[in-house]
């Protein structure tokens, strides 16, 4: 594979007064760093590392233009001379590796989760329990003059540009539709009223900043909510966008209080760049295409087909900061893809917390996790090849250690070959194949289909062993659990067992509902579902010709009928992720999966699985329970404690914890190990 590859993704791209260097963009991804001046060391060394990549283009996470724009109290805020110097960290580390950097204006209006909400009117949003005040004619002055204030405060911190935040249904996008805006004065009532706020920004930003400054504009053309947009109404907006002096548009799909999902893994790679290609034919800035674009020969596609001039992927350079580096040298096979998960990133940032990335611990944590070369190479043994062992192998190996790694079976990934069998989860493959590409670059001695011993590690001289041995299925002791009907998850996803039509799956986790998925998939459907196949199902009209580009979804046929049930009373599936178990949850409801809690196992016979539910017996006459009930530590290498001599033994991942097995931990974990030996 050479540069050639991707010709048009590497093409640089002239806007008259600046040049970049190529058509990729680093979209806007909140990292929790920007709240905090003390963070901003942090942030500059993120982004310097991105911009290293090669990356054409950064977007900052979100600042607001005032205290009322927040999303949360104290959001990171640019509104006085004072913030100036923690920006300017920034801009200067991305200019310094030659890169070029955007700050996202971003204001909340009703989303924002602190008290001085305001809004186009005052409607609550159903994902923020403060209801918003409507801004007066003087608030929306106010509002634009605070806009103006940032941008100019942006140029001088030395951004080469702005992005204005007008899609995902944040304030300007608020006052664009009649979902969130009833006034009814001149910024609201017909389009011309509701995009005049969003057209007046970029006017007066303009103005303001004069012609030398990216001026990037975030619009939404998919709305996905009731009282959303039509088509009509995003075209007019965009090109009284463009004659307001926007360089850029950006695309932006579905509000955050929208019910389909726009970037978990289950979305079809590049699903909506088609809707950016409409919007392309109607004006003559250039198009940005986003969402669920994680490989440099989509992008390519994207733009080999005219649906776009650039493309923006933002949680694929948390994943890697050489993407466009890797790419251009022709290594693209030596990507760490972004899975879509959510699970260290968006799951983070809507608790709270500091984004990272599952398949890349050291996102956001450039200056804390530092893989330096190892002062005296060590022979290290690594036990498993699970995400734990892959992750801690290849630190270990890149830092200079001797590694050697070993696996039972006879492919490398554990469980992420399971998680990959999954409708949906497709994008386990890619982990697998990074950590395969990575290994082989390194020159781990691997030995697969490889049951090690103590005895043979003590033998063999090593001075450290990690134990990644994973986990190994829980069998529940319920009465007839030996019974002919009864299989394991592994049973049914790994080994392809035959599962009837009426099925009962014991344990409502991660693997539970995963198992559903797989259970009620219809199999006349193509894997990976094709884009147009998951906008019927989810009800998406790509066209948007009704507002909001909702349509009635069509009906699925799974080909079997599934209780999913649990002990717990609490709502099956409440321990998924933030952002993503909503859609794992209506996946199996759409589909006919009971989902019972509260669930007492009496036996399992002939007749089926005998159940009480509140108190209450009831009989699932079914042909299959499969047992999906958690998972325990697999540690037997581990010395007995206070053994002495020999290697050093470290135990990471499921092995040191069943209890809360997941990858995000198992991989930080085999590489916060790997650092300091
Ligand atoms: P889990 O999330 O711990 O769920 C185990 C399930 O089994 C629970 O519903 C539990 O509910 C039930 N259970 C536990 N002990 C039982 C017993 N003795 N008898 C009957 N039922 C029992 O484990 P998992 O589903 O195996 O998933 C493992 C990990 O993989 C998860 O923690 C997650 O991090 C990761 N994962 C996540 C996802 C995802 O987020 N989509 C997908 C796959 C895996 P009750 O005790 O209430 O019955
Ligand atoms: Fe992508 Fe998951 Fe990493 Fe987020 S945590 S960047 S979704 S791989």
């Amino acid at each position: 594979m050479t540069t050639a590859t991707y010709p048009r993704l590497l093409a640089p791209l002239d806007l008259g007064f600046t040049t970049l260097k190529n058509r990729v963009i680093m979209g806007s991804m909140h990292t929790g760093l920007e709240d905090r001046f003390y963070n901003y060391g942090k942030l500059a060394a993120f982004y310097r590392e991105r911009a290293r990549g090669g990356v054409g283009l950064i977007v900052t996470g979100g600042i607001s233009p005032n205290r009322q724009g927040w999303l949360l109290p104290f959001g990171g805020t640019l509104n006085s001379l004072f913030d100036v110097p923690n920006h300017r960290r920034v801009t200067r580390a991305v200019h310094e590796e030659g890169g070029k950097i955007l700050m996202q204006i971003l204001h909340a209006g009703r989303y924002g989760y602190q008290p001085f909400v305001v809004s186009a009117s005052n409607i609550k949003s159903p994902i923020s329990r403060f209801k918003p005040r409507a801004l007066t004619e003087a608030g929306i002055e106010a509002t634009i003059r605070a806009y103006v204030r940032c941008a100019r405060l942006a140029r001088t911190a030395g951004y080469d540009g702005v992005e204005i935040m007008g899609s995902e249904g944040y304030l300007l996008n608020q006052f664009l539709c009649a979902r969130a805006n009833r006034r009814t004065d001149r910024w609201g009532g017909p389009i011309a009223n509701r995009m005049r706020l969003a057209v007046e920004v970029v006017r007066r930003i303009r103005a303001a900043v004069g012609p030398d400054f990216i001026l990037m504009y975030r619009h939404s053309v998919l709305d996905l909510v009731e009282g959303g947009n039509t088509w009509d109404e995003i075209v007019l907006s965009a090109r009284a966008l463009e004659a307001a002096g926007a360089t850029i548009l950006n695309t932006g799909y579905g509000w955050h209080e929208a019910r389909i999902p726009t970037i978990v893994t289950s979305v079809p790679r590049a699903a909506f760049a088609e809707v950016a290609g409409r919007l392309r034919k109607e004006i003559g800035i250039p198009v940005v295409a986003s969402n669920r674009i994680n490989m440099p020969a989509e992008a390519e596609g994207i733009l080999a087909r005219g649906d776009a001039d650039l493309v923006s992927m933002a949680r694929p350079f948390l994943a890697d900061a050489d993407f466009v580096a890797k790419a251009a040298a022709g290594r693209s096979d030596e990507i760490n893809t972004c899975i879509a998960c959510n699970q260290a990133c968006l799951d983070h940032t809507f608790s709270n917390r500091r984004a990272t990335c599952l398949v890349n611990p050291r996102a956001c944590h450039e200056t804390e996790l530092v893989f330096r070369k190892a002062a005296t190479a060590r022979r290290i043994a690594v036990v498993g090849a699970g995400p734990a062992g892959l992750s801690a192998a290849t630190v270990a190996a890149e830092r200079g250690h001797r590694v050697t790694l070993f696996d039972a079976q006879d492919r490398i990934g554990g469980q992420f070959n399971i998680a990959m069998r999954i409708p949906g989860k497709e994008e386990f493959a890619e982990t697998i194949r990074y950590f395969g590409r990575r290994l082989e670059l390194l020159g781990v001695d691997i030995r697969l289909n490889c049951l090690i011993t103590r005895e043979e590690l003590l033998a063999q001289g090593f001075d450290d062993v990690i134990v990644a041995t994973g986990i190994r299925m829980r069998q529940p002791s319920i009465r007839g659990i030996d019974h002919p009907k009864v299989l394991s998850y592994l049973d049914v996803l790994r080994d392809g067992r035959p599962v009837g039509r009426r099925v009962a799956i014991i344990g409502a986790g991660g693997i539970g509902f995963d198992t559903g998925e797989f259970l009620v998939h219809d199999p006349r459907v193509a894997l990976p579902v094709p884009a147009a196949h998951w906008m019927k199902e989810w009800g998406v009209d790509p066209l948007v010709a009704t507002p909001g580009g909702l349509a009635p979804p069509v009906a699925p046929h799974p080909p079997r009928q599934v209780w999913l049930l649990q002990r717990k009373t609490t709502r099956p599936g409440a321990g998924l992720g933030k952002t993503s178990g909503w859609v794992h949850r209506a996946t199996l409801a759409r589909n006919g999966v009971t989902m019972l809690a509260g669930v007492g196992y009496e036996r399992i016979d002939d007749a089926g699985l005998h159940i009480t539910v509140g108190g209450e017996a009831r009989l699932l006459e079914v042909d299959n329970v499969v047992i999906c009930a958690g998972q325990e530590s697999l540690a037997e290498l581990m010395p007995a404690d206070g053994a002495t001599g020999g290697p050093r033994f470290h135990k990471i991942g499921g092995a040191a914890l069943a209890a809360e097995l997941d990858a995000k931990r198992a991989i930080r974990e085999g590489a916060e190990l790997a650092a300091r030996l």
